[in-house]
C-alpha cells in the first residue's frame, strides 16, 4: 500500500479507465483537463519527478513512446499537442510522481502562465 496517487492508480487500486496501458506505462484523462484532448501518461514505476528520472533513459524512452501513441490515438498527432512536464515548486507540480500531460484538440498560446 502506498499513498501516492499515481501508483495507486497504476496498480489500480483507483478504478480509472485507461487510454492506453503497457507493461511499464500507464495513460489517462485528467480529471481537470485544459483541453478536449488532456491525457496523463505515467510510469508504473515510482518515480518522483524527471530530475530522478533521467537516470533511467529506458524509462525515459518507454514514457516517450506512450506519449506518441496517445497522440495518435487520440487523434492529435497532426494537429499537434503539448507535452508537460511540470518539475518542482516553481513549475507547480503537483503530483510528485512523473507524469507527462499531452494536451491538444485547441490551439495553445506561448509563452505559458
Ligand atoms: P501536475 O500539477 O503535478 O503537473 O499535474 C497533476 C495533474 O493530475 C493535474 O492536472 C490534476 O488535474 C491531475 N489529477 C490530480 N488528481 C487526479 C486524479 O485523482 N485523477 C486524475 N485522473 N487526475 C488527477
Ligand atoms: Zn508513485
Amino acid at each position: 500500500m502506498t499513498d501516492c496517487l499515481f501508483c495507486r492508480i497504476a496498480a489500480g487500486e483507483i478504478p480509472t479507465d485507461f487510454v492506453y496501458e503497457d507493461d511499464d506505462v500507464v495513460a489517462f484523462r485528467d480529471i481537470n483537463p485544459q483541453a478536449s484532448v488532456h491525457i496523463l501518461v505515467v510510469p508504473r514505476r515510482h518515480v518522483p519527478d524527471l530530475t530522478a528520472a533521467a537516470e533511467d533513459s529506458d524509462l525515459i524512452g518507454r514514457v516517450v513512446s506512450a506519449v506518441a501513441k496517445v497522440a495518435a490515438d487520440q487523434g492529435v498527432d497532426r494537429s499537434g499537442y503539448r507535452s508537460v512536464v511540470n518539475t518542482g515548486p516553481d513549475a507547480q507540480q503537483s503530483v510528485q510522481h512523473l507524469h507527462v500531460h499531452v494536451i491538444g484538440g485547441r490551439q495553445m498560446d506561448w509563452p505559458p502562465g
